[in-house]
């Protein structure tokens, strides 16, 4: 993928609608990063939609949130589901390493 997504264009633009976002994905990974909060909500969505939220965090540098947030998802996945393998590593499956 040799096109970055607009979302990092706008934030590396340094415009005020690129602080204005940078801000609001600030507060989305205090939420979606925090371990209670990401056990009650992220229980109730599919793998593909904790995916892109996800996604979301750890391309707008919220790694740590990611990670929380696909771990809490993760816990109540069966083998059957993207990330309910044993001994799932949401740090390793996000990175790749
Ligand atoms: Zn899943």
């Amino acid at each position: 993928m040799g096109v970055e997504p607009a979302l990092i264009r706008m934030l590396r633009a340094g415009r005020d609608e690129g602080r204005d976002l940078e801000e609001a994905l600030d507060h989305l990974a205090r939420v979606f990063g925090r371990p209670a909060s990401a056990g009650r909500l992220g229980t109730h969505v599919t793998c593909y939609e904790a995916n892109v939220i996800a996604y979301v965090l750890a391309a707008s540098r919220h790694l740590d949130a990611a990670v929380v947030w696909l771990d809490e998802h993760a816990a109540t996945d069966t083998e059957e589901d993207l990330h309910g393998r044993p001994g799932f590593d949401a740090a390793r499956y996000i990175t790749g390493r």
